[in-house]
């Protein structure tokens, strides 16, 4: 950074012109921030980071999205990208494949995990090892508290161990993270379930906080006359069971109930699994990514909306015809029927129609609708309990992740007597809206509490605000997949590793809004000579040489600066 260097033309005038202005240009970037960084649970450096890929440095990139959570390399496989849905350059051509350069970030790039920053006493106990407990149990190490992560099946990762296919997560991924966390000095119990055999109580006993991550374990059953006496089972248990090699082959005809994540895993894990026909029957809502419908279009599966099981007739053969009643809309979750009719045979059902948390082993007093309620600091209604993910109401991993990283500052700031309201206020990301919970930043959180001023993030940069002459068209970079004809087993990934070269491509339309990448506009354009640049090659305004026209501003193409009243200047700077 601190090599892009100006040379200045020389003082234009050697009189005080400041008093010509009633606006002056400040350089605000500290303040603000990219939509997508807002827009992404987490609450990553996109902006920042996409700068870095650009020069093709993929380990400081690695490293900047590793401030904010453990597993990029997870996210940018699986993460349904809420984060492109705002992208500015959206408005432009087409928005950045951010999901794409993350997975590129932690395919190229390798860094160390981080070194704790303190060593407190204190034993946190976190309840179950999926995306929320992992993420906390990563925060908490990297602040200094000793953890134990305690997970009733033998492996951890929880949904992303036991129930995305290997074709989308490859264990070993997961595995990865596992090594990382255990170098932090994370401690893992496995196959410790927290129930009968290990109190709810002993465990509050035994820890100085708790973190429960336990989400939503329980299939929702399909309510149909005679389901137990054909082939059937809930979608999340046949993953589970393809996931161990207990289920190694499948054949006929599978019809499959439901259209979400869960649906579509279970559809293109038996198309792999041999199946000779997959097709997906849903009532109304088709809640499944759209990456996931096209992959799912693109292997041959069959999707029909509109339909809901109400009868089944067993056949002698071991197969069933199922009746299926049009549906019109839903009130209240129940289907409101229309005069269609029709009929699937199939060999095997196989449905994917919600999940509930198994909470039995929590005290009632914590529970609410069968889930967690907690604060905007992820703490229930007892004051070392803490929760996050789907227990919680999140519905996929990055909100898990976003739902720790608040309860790792509801943690600390209890263990440490800090004011936890006042500092996550001043490391949430974006604007606050009612009801909501802006993703934090906990790079700014132990920037904080090293004593070092972190900057107040808020204002998030509106595509107005880009100077798009800069930016000529230039197509979005697609991501490689697996051909159609290598697909043959679940552990063949389908999204490919993303060349060094194709990232850096695709990091180069980004705008970094609201950044300062020294591209020196600001300068070069000034017609006074009012633009200083420092020793760490950041630029600032020489009050004495501006006289307020805002042609830095006009030209920053990426919405670094802002014109402000005279007065605010101080204030913003
Ligand atoms: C099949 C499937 C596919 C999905 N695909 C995606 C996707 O592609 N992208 C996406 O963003 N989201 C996806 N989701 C949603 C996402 O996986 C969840 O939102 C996320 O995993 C929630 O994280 P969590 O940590 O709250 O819970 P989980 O991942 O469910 O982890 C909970 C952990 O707690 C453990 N546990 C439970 N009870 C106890 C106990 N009593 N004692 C000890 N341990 C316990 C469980 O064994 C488990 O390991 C998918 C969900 C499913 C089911
Ligand atoms: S975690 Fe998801 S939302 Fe955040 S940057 Fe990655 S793809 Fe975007
Ligand atoms: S252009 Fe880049 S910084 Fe701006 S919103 Fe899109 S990805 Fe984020």
């Amino acid at each position: 950074m601190g090599d892009l260097r100006f040379t200045s033309k020389g003082l234009s005038y050697e009189v005080d012109i400041s008093s010509q202005r009633t606006m002056v240009p400040v350089y605000d970037f500290p303040q603000k921030t990219s939509p997508c960084r807002v827009g992404c649970p987490a609450g990553h450096d996109i902006a920042w980071a996409l700068y870095l890929v650009r020069q093709g440095e993929f380990g400081a990139a690695l490293a900047l999205f590793r401030e904010e959570s453990p597993f990029p390399s997870i996210t940018g496989r699986v993460c349904y990208y809420p984060c492109e849905a705002v992208c500015n350059r959206g408005e432009h051509d087409e928005a950045l494949a951010i999901n794409m350069l993350e997975r590129a970030l932690a395919d190229h790039g390798t860094i160390p995990a981080p070194r704790p920053l303190a060593s407190h006493a204190e034993h946190i106990a976190v309840v179950g090892s999926g995306p929320a407990g992992l993420t906390a149990a990563y925060h908490l190490a990297w602040l200094g508290y000793r953890v134990t992560v305690y997970e009733k099946e033998q492996e951890i990762g929880g949904v992303l161990r036991y129930g995305i296919p290997d074709y989308r997560l490859p264990r070993q991924v997961v595995r990865d993270v596992e090594a990382m966390l255990r170098g932090m000095g994370v401690a893992f119990r496995t196959g410790a379930a927290v129930g009968p055999e290990l109190p709810f109580k002993t465990l509050l006993a035994e820890h100085d906080a708790l973190f429960l991550g336990v989400g939503l374990s329980e299939a929702r059953a399909l309510t149909l006359k005679g389901i137990e006496a054909v082939s059937s089972m809930p979608g999340i248990e046949f993953l589970y069971r393809a996931k161990e090699g207990r289920v190694r082959s499948i054949e006929g005809h599978v019809l499959v109930i439901g259209a979400g994540d869960v649906a579509l895993d279970v559809a293109r894990s038996a198309k792999r699994l041999g199946a000779d026909k997959v097709s997906i029957y849903y009532r109304v809502h088709l809640r499944a990514h759209p990456e996931e419908l096209r992959e799912a279009a693109r292997e041959r599966i069959s999707i029909d909306g509109g339909w809901e099981p109400v009868r089944l007739a067993p056949q002698k053969d071991g197969g069933v015809v199922v009746r299926m009643q049009g549906v019109d809309h839903l009130v209240e979750g129940r289907a409101v029927h229309n005069e269609r009719q029709t009929e699937v045979r199939c060999d095997h059902i196989i449905y994917a129609v919600g999940q509930r948390a198994n909470a039995s082993f929590l005290p009632p007093e914590l529970l609410s609708n069968g889930g967690l309620a907690v604060n905007a600091l992820g703490q229930t209604a007892h004051p070392k309990v803490f929760a996050g993910g789907d227990i919680t109401g999140s519905y996929n991993v990055v909100e898990a992740i976003g739902g720790a990283k608040r309860a790792v500052i509801g943690i600390d700031s209890l263990l440490r007597g800090r004011d936890g309201a006042a500092l996550l206020a001043r490391v949430s990301l974006g604007e606050s809206r009612p009801g909501e919970s802006p993703p934090v930043s906990l790079r700014s959180y132990r920037q904080l509490l090293g004593g070092e001023a972190a900057p107040l993030v808020r204002q998030s940069v509106p595509y107005a605000a880009i100077n798009a002459d800069y930016f000529p068209p230039q197509e979005r970079v697609g991501r490689p997949h697996l051909g159609l004809d290598e697909r043959r087993g679940l552990c063949d990934e389908v999204n490919l590793e993303v060349p060094r070269e194709v990232a850096i491509r695709e990091a180069s339309r980004c705008f970094h809004c609201g950044e300062c990448t020294v591209c020196g506009n600001c300068f070069i354009y000034c017609p006074d000579s009012a633009v200083l640049q420092g020793e760490d090659g950041f630029f600032s305004i020489n009050g004495m040489q501006c006289k307020g026209c805002g042609q830095c501003v006009a030209e920053c193409p990426r919405s670094a600066m802002s014109m402000v009243p005279e007065g605010d200047a101080v204030a913003v700077a």
